[in-house]
């Protein structure tokens, strides 16, 4: 078995690589435990300091990361420097709060006095996908590192060289030997690994099905675990929204990363009354951004990242529009080498059909007209997922109000949801369960652990 890197706009093979053996990943296990067992005893401020080198590593190769992001996954470029600026910001967020994040909180009894404090948990096993191949790793890693863990990354296997970078920055930032380490396996391997009792806890970002899978190794291990999952998110335009900007923002929220994110905006529930002006204004959007080689500044939808990746969304494409669905823009693979699809709308989606009822992973838009708010909220819960959810409306008060009706891990009004270090993020229902990020995702690993006097 190989672990393959190539590039999804030319098809082009860039490295290959043998997997790591067993005895690899018993020796890097090994060295992780040692290796936690020192770290945990270091002092917040070492630990921090070590995440402002990472920044700092980071920040310097930013281009260069960028450009591995880019060549294999095929984001487009100015977006994969983002995204390693985001992976910076974020440290230095953990590397300033932490402290106050993690800190000792006393608690006054009748007979004495106690405190709760936040011990790590141990070498965390963090299984990674490809979409954004160094922020996922580094939103889970930077609070985890801070508050004293270790961690074992199994990242997705199409991104191989990211997976090996990583490593390497936290080796340049000076982390101490083994407390880090990436392992190219397969997926077998990943059973093993949450068996094994030099694993304490798991955190996977990924599909549903893979977050069933892992749940249950987690669970009969008696396991902590995180699972950050697909989404369906809604984007509620109700009829006082000021189109224009909902409009440009709703084509953003959809094609960003060229509609690979989880908490891309899938589905689009607009009123009736606004519905045309609305398609209108989003189709012109839509029509301006540019399709084409990901590493050109200009580009805005690159490749998808894998072959059937595509074949999933064409497929449900074509599923939705036999279903009664009208097509108004894209909906065929692009011709030649790579794995590009058109900025594709769907109008008149209703629930029954694949776009509705499916996670969409790539550029794909789906628009129901509904008639009131009422019918918008009741079509954003009619969903398995729940992690993100846009409401557009020009009364605050009114959306704050449906903010509350929607079952979802967040909801932005006016604006596009979107992850930052100081807010916690995650979803309920199939998209998962557990935190990342803000004070509430550097709880996550940590043993909350009281401790009394008298
Ligand atoms: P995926 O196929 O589930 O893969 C994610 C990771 O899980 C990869 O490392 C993969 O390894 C591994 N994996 C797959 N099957 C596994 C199994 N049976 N046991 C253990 N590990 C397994 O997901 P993807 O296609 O790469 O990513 C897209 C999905 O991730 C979408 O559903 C998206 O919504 C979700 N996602 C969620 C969030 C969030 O924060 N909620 C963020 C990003 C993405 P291999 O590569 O070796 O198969």
């Amino acid at each position: 078995m190989t672990i393959l890197s190539s590039n999804p706009a030319t098809e082009v093979e860039l490295a290959r690589f043998d997997p790591h053996t067993a005895a690899d990943v018993d020796a890097a296990l090994d060295a992780a435990v040692a290796a936690q067992r020192r770290w945990r005893f270091r002092a917040i401020t070492e630990r921090v300091a070590l995440l402002r080198a990472v920044a700092r590593v980071l920040r310097e190769g930013r281009s260069r990361y960028a450009q591995l992001i880019t060549s294999e996954m095929g984001k487009p470029i100015t977006e994969a420097e983002a995204e390693i600026e985001k992976c910076a910001a974020t440290c230095e967020h953990y590397a300033e709060h932490a402290p106050e994040y993690l800190a000792d909180r006393p608690v006054r009894t009748e007979t004495g006095e106690a405190a709760v404090l936040h011990d790590p948990l141990g070498v965390v096993l963090a299984v990674m996908p490809w979409n954004y191949p160094f922020w996922q790793f580094f939103r889970f890693a930077a609070p985890a590192l801070a508050a004293g863990n270790g961690a074992i990354l199994k990242h997705a296997n199409n991104v191989p060289q990211c997976a090996l970078a990583i490593e390497e920055v936290l080796q340049q930032a000076g982390i101490l030997e083994g407390l880090c380490r990436t392992l190219l396996v397969e997926v077998p391997a990943v059973a093993e690994l949450i068996a094994d009792d030099r694993i304490a806890a798991v955190t996977l970002t990924g599909s549903t099905e893979a977050g069933a899978i892992v749940a249950g190794q987690a669970g009969s291990a008696l396991k902590k675990q995180v699972l950050e999952l697909g989404g369906s998110d809604p984007f509620l335009v109700l009829a006082d929204a000021d189109i224009p900007t909902a409009a440009t923002t709703a084509a953003k929220a959809r094609f960003i990363n060229v509609g690979q994110s989880c908490v891309n905006a899938k589905r689009f529930l607009v009123e009736e009354a606004v519905a045309d002006e609305f398609v209108t204004a989003f189709a012109d959007a839509v029509a301006a951004l540019k399709v084409g080689d990901p590493a050109d500044r200009r580009t805005a939808i690159g490749p998808m990242a894998r072959a059937n990746l595509r074949g999933a969304l064409h497929n449900q494409v074509q599923r939705s529009v036999e279903a009664g669905a009208t097509l108004l823009t894209g909906g065929e693979p692009l011709q030649g080498s790579g794995f590009f699809y058109p900025p594709t709308i769907l109008d008149h989606v209703a629930p029954g059909m694949a776009a509705f009822d499916e996670e969409t992973f790539g550029p794909l838009a789906a628009i129901t007209r509904v008639t009131d708010a009422e019918e918008a909220v009741t079509l954003a819960n009619r969903t398995e997922f729940g992690l993100g959810a846009a409401v557009w409306s020009s009364d605050l008060d009114r959306a704050r109000r449906i903010a509350r009706e929607i079952d979802a891990g967040a909801v932005f009004i006016n604006g596009m949801v979107a992850s930052e270090a100081r807010l916690p993020f995650g979803g309920i229902k199939k998209s998962g369960y557990g935190r990342e990020l803000g004070a509430d995702g550097i709880r996550e690993f940590v043993n909350v652990k009281t401790l009394r006097t008298g």
